[in-house]
């Protein structure tokens, strides 16, 4: 008999009910979602542990999501048509590029109670009770809020709830000095207990508060989310705000999935969900950095199992962390997404965390793209600081050499500022050359694809 597949969830810790609610999820999906028909065939068996029969499957992706769609997703033969007529539930469309979006059924219960489980695992957010707070959201406004692209819209018409919108602009390279000054007397006036915030768009606030010297009331507390903190982008905050910072990682499809502790490490949401690791080969970063792949519990709007969230994570190898946390995984980063790939010349993948972590080791950056534009061409976009010396060509040039190596033609190009893509979401490093992860995984590991 074939050996089973091979699992990092074997190595972790776990509370001694959490594999009969994968085994749950999994059965749950395997006999009554219909979207996992085809799956049915390849179970190898629940005498294999939940742990190896879930690595015996394929990654589900978003064409997965979008070839079945939402009702193909949903267990036990509810009817969305119905859950929509009784307003139990929404359909929300994810943003993103157009062959990337995805139409969600949006159960508010079930993404409260994943919500409230990433907040267990950092002691500001255990501590602050959270679930009825003031709080002040900066980000995209067509990632959540609302949009408005060429005037302003008043204080009421961005208020929902207890949720203020502080910004109805998607392209913080176009952000007005009266729009950014408004933020800031809205935070000193609105007083949220919470500043839940995209880092890049509050990083461009912060050096706005830093060069005008504006005084800012600094919340209890500050949630990054929405994209990949840059390490540039934590110093501006950190500069301009004394709050606690915790990053929280997550996706429409998936709800929290891992949450930064205080000892800065992010730690799996082991209460609402199962996270798959598929690490690279040694080449490549492995066996710490890998893709990841998540199986949500008790959603009973839709059962996700193996969803590739197109992330790429390093496993910490210390456990357990400082702060006495050890169930499931744990992270020292998440590295950025697949989109964010580059190859060094010599084929080497390189995430976006490597380039960051380069960069910021530059005095004078405030916001950088690295655009791999051939095989062994590289373009650096920097903006400098605001009334500080621009740092020198040849300093950005030297930091991205040590990244790709000596046969990479590095380009620094100085720019102004530097634009989002749409919807709102920053590319800060990215390859116009096509890049196939898949071919750098361990094959002892590697997912093969089986839905039709
Ligand atoms: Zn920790």
């Amino acid at each position: 008999m074939k050996a089973p597949p091979e699992t990092f969830a074997t190595a972790s810790r776990y509370d001694p009910n959490y594999p009969h609610r994968c085994g749950q999820e999994l059965d749950q999906a395997l006999q009554f979602t219909p979207a996992y028909h085809s799956w049915r065939p390849f179970d190898i068996g629940i005498e294999s542990g939940v742990f190896s029969r879930l690595a015996a499957f394929s990654a589900l992706t978003k064409e997965d999501l979008r070839t079945h769609g939402p009702q193909g997703f949903v267990p036990h033969g509810r009817s969305i048509t119905e859950g929509l007529a009784t307003g139990e539930i929404e359909l929300a469309t994810t943003s993103g590029t157009t062959g990337d979006r995805v139409e969600n059924v949006w159960y508010q219960p079930w993404w409260n109670r994943s919500e409230a489980a990433s907040w267990r695992l950092n002691s500001h957010t255990r501590r602050a009770g959270l679930g009825d707070h003031r709080e002040a959201i900066l980000t995209s406004p067509w990632c959540t809020g609302f949009p408005w692209e060429t005037g302003f819209l008043t204080r009421k018409q961005r208020t929902s709830g207890r949720f203020l919108y502080l910004c109805e602009r998607s392209d913080p390279s176009q952000w007005p000095e009266p729009l950014m000054n408004r933020m800031v007397d809205e935070l000193n006036r609105f007083e949220p207990q919470v500043l839940e915030a995209n880092p890049s768009f509050l990083s461009k606030l912060s050096r706005h508060i830093i060069h005008k010297k504006l005084q800012v009331r600094s919340p209890p507390l500050i949630i990054l989310t929405y994209e990949f903190p840059s390490l540039l982008h934590l110093r501006n905050i950190r500069r301009a705000f004394d709050s606690p910072v915790a990053s929280s990682y997550g996706a429409t499809e998936t709800g929290y999935v891992f949450m930064e502790c205080e000892a800065g490490r992010m730690h799996q949401v082991t209460e609402s969900c199962h996270v798959d690791f598929l690490p690279f080969s040694h080449d490549h970063g492995g066996p710490k950095m890998g893709r990841i792949l998540v199986t949500t519990f008790d959603n009973p709007w839709r059962s996700l199992v193996r969803f590739d969230t197109g992330d790429i994570v390093c496993l910490d190898g210390e456990t357990p962390c400082l702060c006495g946390r050890h169930e499931g995984l744990t992270l020292t980063s998440v590295e950025g997404r697949l989109v964010n790939l580059t190859l060094t010349p010599e084929n080497r993948l390189v995430t976006q965390g490597e380039v960051d972590r380069a960069l910021s080791k530059v005095p004078g950056i405030a916001d950088y793209q690295v655009i791999q534009t051939g095989k062994s061409d590289f373009t650096v976009r920097f903006v400098a600081e605001l009334h500080e010396c621009p740092p020198p060509a040849g300093a950005v040039r030297a930091a991205i050499q040590g990244v790709y190596g000596s046969e990479a033609t590095i380009t620094p190009e100085p720019v102004i500022s530097i634009a989002p893509d749409p919807p709102g979401k920053y590319r800060l490093v990215k390859s116009l050359i096509p890049i196939d992860p898949a071919l750098f995984l361990d094959s002892q590991f590697a997912p093969i694809r089986l839905m039709p």
